[in-house]
């Protein structure tokens, strides 16, 4: 067979583009790149060789090697792990293969913003716009041509015969052709462009391998000249969560968590901890500081390495971590597991289940001390990770006093975040439950018209913005025997709270409950009714009004207007359930209207119109659409008109 060219997908194309021309400051983690790739291939081959041993040649044991060569101004990485067949190649060094990378385009994209037209100038793609980015997300193995005019990679997969050469010098094809290679593994060759050539240097490479990659396990050896100087190797080369906790600094745990999480940000909480004893394991775990991209992607997969005595295992273990803890990197090292587990074998082992729930008991012992500590270091945290932590208030039956006593929200009382504890503890007299209000954004919501008598009272009600929400509610329905009540569902019910002490008994004092107007709203509800038909569900006074003329709210046993919107939006619904039109009896416009409406025979028809705008208005404040916006326009001009006489 003789030599294949491919192009690159063309997202790739483009972020070889950027990645050539970006003028980036940190241009050495190439090598960082480069040589965690090489580490995780040796991974890859010592889990094979579990069950199939003679998988392995030479020696048996992994090793990174770099190899400098002045004259052809080369750097070589090599290792013998897994290696790659052709197949391997095409897919993974030809495509966009790592999520990681695809999150990186898709945060350029952003940050680019909409290509302008008929401006299409070199500088709207690069350089420039990706440079911070690079560092945040790194981009694995394509960096290589921050520094690089052309890389060849001469690879043989473990257990085949056949070896191959891919060559390219980043600019839109690839080629790939057989090759010769002794033992299995890869050796990675960057041609560096001239103005790089002080990654030949022995001193400049032990220094980036003494900062980015002194954690990785297995030797980096970088090569003697074969006259004055030997091979050398230059990281510690021992496990990083074996060594002594004292002997590690905070950038050996950064570099490390890069490195094991694929994550570019910095570590905001780090558990590392061995447990000997009836069990024995090492945790070494990371809470982001930023949310990973894939955070609310479908799988739900927990990102946990597993370790069997240093071996490792395999990348995303399901049975370390629950679900709602999938934001978490890091390693567990098993000292009980048996070295040829399979990966089929993890799934409900009991071990695993064990180290899962010490585990998850120690996370959340961490995220109460920063709660209690640093509140506003833990608002960071909640705000990235909450939605996600909501899911085990449902899921979690076991952990869920703990969860609800994690939890942080916003509400009408507070621009930070609060705990339920902070909400309980500022109950009115008489309040028997935690209000709440779900929709999209805090902002809006805290605008909503259903909240106005609850402002007036001075009871604070939860701004409730994630779509967990909606489940979790339910589900948990009390907090310290306080049950939660949507602010837009049922009846308000706001008489009984904070009314003096002394009125107790008296029954109405006419101002606390709206019982005097509510009766003089009698007709004009009964004439909405009858205009509306069954649009609404019902009319009827409202309570939790001051300002607003109207406004829509659930029936008590009826679906959350805001999930309903969630559903419809999801394709989930088809159908909405009509609600109530509340109509608030201290309101001008509707004091009038009832004037109408009693003295009227039969319906007046400026109320009829009316109960159409205003039902129209409900909506549209709702944030929902109107059924006949040609209907709605008619009806307000007309009114404009008769306004202005
Ligand atoms: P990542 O390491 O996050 O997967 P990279 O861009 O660094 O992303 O590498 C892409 C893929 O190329 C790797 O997942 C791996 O499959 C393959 N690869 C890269 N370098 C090597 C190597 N030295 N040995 C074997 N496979 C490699
Ligand atoms: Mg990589």
């Amino acid at each position: 067979m003789t030599k294949e060219t491919f192009t690159f997908q063309a997202e790739v194309s483009k972020l070889l583009d950027i990645v050539a021309h970006a003028l980036y400051s940190h241009k050495e983690i190439f090598l960082r790149e480069l040589i965690s790739n090489a580490s995780d291939a040796c991974d890859k081959l010592r889990y094979e060789t579990l069950i199939n041993p003679g998988l392995v040649d030479g020696s048996g044991i992994f090793q990174v090697t770099l190899r400098a060569d002045k004259k052809a101004r080369s750097l070589t990485i090599s290792d013998n792990g897994i290696g790659m067949n052709r197949d391997d190649l095409v897919e993974t060094l030809g495509t966009i293969a790592r999520s990681g990378t695809q999150a990186f385009m898709d945060a350029l994209t952003q940050a680019q913003g909409p290509k302008k037209k008929g401006k299409a100038k070199k500088d709207d793609d690069a350089p420039g716009a990706g440079i911070d980015l690079i560092g945040q997300f790194g981009v694995g193995f394509y960096s290589s041509f921050m520094v690089a005019d052309r890389v060849e990679v001469t690879t043989r997969k473990a257990g085949e015969d056949k070896a191959w050469l891919w060559t390219s010098d980043g600019t839109g094809e690839f080629s790939i052709d057989e090759a010769e290679r002794d033992g299995h593994g890869t050796d990675v060759t960057v041609f560096l462009k001239k103005d790089d050539k002080e990654f030949l240097d022995a001193p400049r490479i032990e220094n980036i391998v003494k900062t980015y990659s002194d954690h990785i396990s297995i030797p980096i050896v970088l090569a003697g000249d074969g006259k004055d100087a030997e091979d050398r190797t230059l990281n510690q080369a021992s496990a990083l969560w074996t060594r002594e906790k004292k002997d590690i600094g905070a950038e050996d745990y950064k570099e490390f968590y890069h490195h094991v999480g694929h994550m570019y940000d910095d570590p905001w909480l780090t558990i590392h901890n061995r447990v000997e004893g009836v069990m024995a394991y090492t945790n070494l775990l990371f809470v982001p500081s930023s949310r990973p991209f894939d955070l609310f992607s479908p799988e739900r997969k927990t990102q946990l390495k597993l370790y069997v005595k240093r071996v490792y295992i395999t990348d995303n273990c399901d049975e370390l971590l629950p679900g709602y803890f999938r934001f978490i990197r890091g390693v567990v090292d098993s000292e009980d597991l048996p070295l040829n587990i399979s990966r089929e074998m993890l799934q409900h082992n009991p071990a695993l289940t064990k180290i899962r729930k010490a585990l998850t008991k120690r996370v959340f012992n961490e995220l109460k001390k920063k709660a209690e500590k640093a509140a506003d270091e833990y608002a960071a945290f909640w705000d990235n990770f909450g939605a996600v932590m909501k899911e085990g208030l449902y899921e979690d039956f076991e952990n869920r006093e703990t969860l609800l006593g994690l939890a942080r929200f916003r509400s009408t009382a507070d621009d930070g975040l609060i705990s339920l504890a902070d909400y309980v503890g500022r109950m009115k007299d008489g309040q028997d439950a935690i209000y709440y209000i779900s929709g999209d954004d805090t902002a809006a919501l805290a605008q909503s018209p259903h909240l106005e008598g609850f402002k007036a009272k001075g009871v604070e009600v939860l701004l409730l913005t994630d779509a967990v929400d909606e489940f979790w509610i339910p589900s948990v329905a009390t907090f310290e025997e306080k049950p939660f009540k949507s602010a837009t569902r049922g009846g308000a019910d706001l008489s009984e709270i904070d009314k003096p002490k002394a009125d107790d008994d008296t029954k109405s004092d006419g101002k606390d409950s709206n019982s005097g107007d509510a009766a003089r709203v009698e007709p004009l509800i009964a004439a909405f009714k009858v205009a509306l038909g069954d649009k609404v569900k019902d009319v009827r006074a409202s309570e939790r009004l001051t300002d607003s003329p109207v406004c829509l709210v659930a029936e008590e046993g009826d679906m959350d207007m805001h999930i309903e919107r969630l559903l419809k939006q999801h394709n989930q619904l088809d159908a909405a359930t009509p609600r109530v039109l509340e109509v608030n009896p201290d309101h001008g416009l509707i004091g009038k209207l009832a004037e109408k409406a009693k003295q009227a025979e039969g319906i007046d028809p400026t109320v009829e119109e009316a109960a159409f705008l205003l039902f129209d208005q409900a909506r549209i404040v709702e944030g929902e659409t109107i059924a006949d916006p040609l209907a709605f326009s008619r009806r307000m001009t007309a009114i404009m008109e008769k306004g202005l006489g």
